[in-house]
């Protein structure tokens, strides 16, 4: 059985000085009007943005600086990325490449891979997409039917992705496919590649999303040649590379911070006298908060010292979605308001777009039950 520990962390000095310049920055920017604060913050695009985080170190904090990186800790890394989700900074562009496919192809891409790509990464100017779900299995990612076929020198994929965020806009995504055959252990067989998006052979189609927004896409691949040293971590090696990039995928801020603009100006909204039900929902929330906080922050510990935490990650995500859809489904009942649709900033505009968004929050980078059942396992009980 699993043994699950959320040891507390203490966040090194230098973090709290990072976490005043990220406050600085942000205030700076919102100030001078590159940015209104936006309650979609890890999903807004804004590329000067990210050029403008490449500047000030924010990306690629953990890196080496051959690489472009700042070799800073996961602790300090933490600060920066809870901060900018803090304050709705629009981190959308950056936030994959920072979060999950930089890290991969520095623990296991080629040399060519490091060297051409890591550096634009951490300079704010190039960005990823994840290429892992497909139109028959998403929860199930070893049903993944996309094939590559070894050809001289490289390989050529065939296939079709789904829900691919961003990929209208990103350089490159990280594609899980078959290169070997079925066999009794279905993990085995599947190899992740680095895919160049603005090569031919592949081609990115819109899927609009509940509010008519165009996140999320379909992107096809037909005879797409990729060269040998833009695999990761060897032939066969997918599940390994999918399991640990979920790692980072689940465990950060981002999985509870999705509404917290929300919570912030409902807070305001209800005001310096809350009558008792409000009160006791608002220290529902905000004790809900310090404890996902502290879980997150442990699991950065944990990946600091380079052990893979799968389940306690998959945790924080499930208690941490689950907190960030509760705090519109509390919040409409408690403040008497008709939500709306619309990006002007007024309640109920972004009531109305948070209750639409919100059920996207229990479904990307794994749904509820995979979560639980991997919990269970973990726990033993199955
Ligand atoms: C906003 C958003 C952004 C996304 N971005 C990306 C992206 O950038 N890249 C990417 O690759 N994917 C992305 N996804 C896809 C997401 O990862 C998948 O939707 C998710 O993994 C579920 O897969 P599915 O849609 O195929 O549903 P299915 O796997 O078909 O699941 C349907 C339902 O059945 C349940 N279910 C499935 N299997 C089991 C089981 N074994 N036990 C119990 N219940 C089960 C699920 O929990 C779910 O409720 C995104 C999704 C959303 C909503």
């Amino acid at each position: 059985m699993h043994e699950f520990r959320y040891d507390p962390v203490q966040l090194p000095a230098s973090a709290q000085i990072l976490r005043s310049d990220v406050r600085t920055f942000i205030a700076e920017e919102v100030a001078s009007g590159a940015f209104t604060p936006s309650r979609n913050s890890w999903n807004t695009f804004d590329a000067d943005f990210s050029r403008r985080c490449g500047e000030r170190g924010y990306i690629g904090m953990r890196w080496p600086k051959q690489y472009g990186g700042h070799e800073r800790s996961a602790l300090e890394r933490y600060v920066v990325t809870e901060e900018l989700l803090a304050g709705g900074a629009p981190v959308g562009a950056h936030w994959v490449a920072d979060r999950q496919s930089g890290h991969q192809i520095l623990r296991y891409g080629s040399d060519r891979a490091k060297q051409t790509i890591l550096p634009k990464i951490a300079a704010g100017v190039c960005f990823f997409s994840i290429g892992m779900s497909e139109p028959d299995s998403g929860s199930d990612l070893a049903a993944v039917r996309t094939r590559a076929i070894q050809v001289e020198s490289g390989w050529k994929i065939s296939g079709t992705k789904v829900w691919t965020s961003g990929a209208h806009r990103t350089n490159y995504l990280i594609a899980l496919a078959r290169t070997g055959p079925k066999e009794e252990d279905r993990h085995a067989g599947m190899t992740q590649f680095i895919v160049d998006l603005s090569h031919p052979g592949v081609t990115v189609r819109p899927i609009y999303n509940l509010y008519g927004g165009h996140d999320f896409n379909e992107v096809v691949f037909d005879e797409y040649f990729v060269p040998d040293d833009m695999i990761l971590g060897g032939v066969g090696m997918g599940w390994k590379m999918v399991t640990g990039e979920l790692a980072f995928e689940r465990s950060g801020p981002d999985r509870f911070l999705s509404t917290y603009q929300l919570l912030l100006e409902s807070i305001r909204a209800i005001g310096p006298d809350p009558d008792d039900r409000s009160a006791n929902e608002i220290g529902r929330f905000v004790a809900h908060l310090a404890t996902l906080r502290r879980m997150s922050t442990s699991v950065a510990g944990m990946l600091e010292r380079g052990a893979q935490p799968i389940v306690e990650a998959a945790l924080v995500k499930d208690v941490g979605t689950t907190f960030e859809r509760e705090v519109p489904e509390t919040f409409r009942h408690l403040i008497p308001t008709e939500p709306t649709l619309g990006e002007g900033g007024s309640y109920p505009e972004l009531l109305g777009m948070t209750i639409l968004r919100a059920p996207g929050f229990t479904i990307r980078g794994g749904t509820r039950e995979i979560l639980r059942g991997m919990i269970a396992r973990g726990l033993g009980l199955r």
